[in-house]
């Protein structure tokens, strides 16, 4: 959660911001974050937020992305390391002066004042001429069709048009790059997936170096250039969407993004022992004999269909089904936890269900080795 701390920007603001600028990357090298004598919020951070891209920070909650974020904005002081956007050392230096603008997730609007003098308000802080202020708020309401909005106070708008409020007093400052903190969390189911969307267009449209943090493993895959999973105050990942949901580096990114089944065992005698039940294992995978090992595989990849010859096999009591809509997600109990499949209809709990994944689709963690993938070549 965020609070509106010291933003908007005091006076001055704009004085050194050009009106269009240029997307600029952003350095982030051994960043920490101890508050007072307690809690460790950042661990030797090292990222890169290339210009003109969408670099998503996901995690569960407390895991130090909105510390990270707001240390990027100048809200909130690193204990060590160093932060430069388009190469300048901005680590101490005052938040207006970064060349990064927030967008909050509570919108931080102001209640009395109308949706165009909450935009131009930064402008305003900044002693721009009240002609110039006007063109500069209308050229963002075009962008973000807020043209016929902007004579309204907020309790007057949707929260969606909140939002995009919020987005363009962000924007009218002309920031190189945008920090965005879980901006729609607030809105309903619909309305996110709309936005999201906007957002993407948006993004694509000015090229804006953005850094979005969310909880949500959907809009982390679907919005980020790249995606940089965060535990307990460290990266656990980063990389594309596709590396990091297909090649998850560990149990915990496996796990957090998607849900992936994480079923401890041994291997013994080319067979995987876990809970109550053994079962064969794929060839490739029976250089593990001997180990523990955990075997991650997705509930969409687990099939009632034949995997093929060299499939793992699995069967099992169903002991739940739970319906999600267009499809179910059944647990399948006799192993060390229960395998959830996702599958198109839902059988009765107590009812026996044998299930297949192909060998490709069976990643293997390594329990002894912090859960860090092994590489089956
Ligand atoms: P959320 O999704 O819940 O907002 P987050 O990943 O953004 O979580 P942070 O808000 O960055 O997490 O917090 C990281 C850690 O730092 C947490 O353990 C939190 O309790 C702690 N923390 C954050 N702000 C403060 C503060 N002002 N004083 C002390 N501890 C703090």
């Amino acid at each position: 959660m965020t609070t509106l701390g010291d933003y908007p920007p005091a006076a001055d603001a704009m004085r050194e911001e050009p009106a269009v600028a240029e997307p600029a990357g952003v350095t982030i090298r051994q960043v920490s974050k101890r508050y007072g004598s307690g809690t460790l919020a950042l661990h030797r951070i090292d990222l890169d937020c290339l210009p003109g891209e969408i670099t998503v920070l996901v995690g569960p909650s407390g895991c130090g992305k909105t510390t990270l974020l707001r240390g990027i904005a100048g809200l909130e002081q690193p204990t060590g390391g160093s932060i430069h956007v388009a190469g300048r050392d901005v680590t101490t230096m005052e938040p207006q002066r970064r060349g990064v603008a927030m967008v909050f997730q509570n919108y931080a609007l102001y209640p009395d004042k109308t949706a165009h003098d909450n935009i131009a308000f930064p402008l305003k802080m900044a002693r721009v001429p009240k002609q110039e202020r006007r063109g500069r708020v209308e050229a963002v309401a075009r962008l973000l069709r807020l043209e016929a909005l902007l004579e309204r106070k907020p309790a007057e708008l949707s929260g969606g048009q909140r939002q995009r409020v919020g987005i363009g007093r962000a924007l009218v400052r002309g920031p190189r790059v945008l920090l965005m903190d879980e901006p729609l969390s607030n809105l309903d189911a619909q309305l996110r997936v709309d936005m999201r969307a906007e957002l993407l267009a948006l993004q694509r449209d000015l090229g804006t170096t953005m850094v979005y943090v969310t909880h949500d493993q959907v809009e982390a895959l679907t919005l980020g250039s790249r995606v940089v999973v965060m535990n307990g105050g460290r990266i656990a990942q980063n990389g594309t969407p596709d590396q990091v949901y297909n090649r998850p580096e560990n149990a915990f990114v496996a796990s957090f993004l998607g849900g992936m089944n994480l079923i401890d065992g041994h291997v013994e005698e080319g067979r995987f022992r876990s809970g109550d039940n053994t079962v064969a294992l794929p060839q490739r995978l029976r250089s593990f004999e001997g180990q523990r090992i955990t075997l991650g595989i997705r509930p969409e990849s687990l099939t009632r269909d034949d995997g093929g010859p060299d499939a793992l096999t699995v069967t099992g009591r169903v002991a739940l089904s739970e319906m999600l809509g267009h499809d179910h997600m059944v647990h399948i109990g006799g192993l060390s936890a229960p395998l959830r499949v996702r599958e198109r209809y839902g059988p009765r709990a107590g009812e026996s269900a044998t299930v297949h994944a192909r060998p490709d689709d069976i990643h293997i963690f390594l329990p002894d080795d912090e859960g860090k993938r092994a590489d089956l070549s």
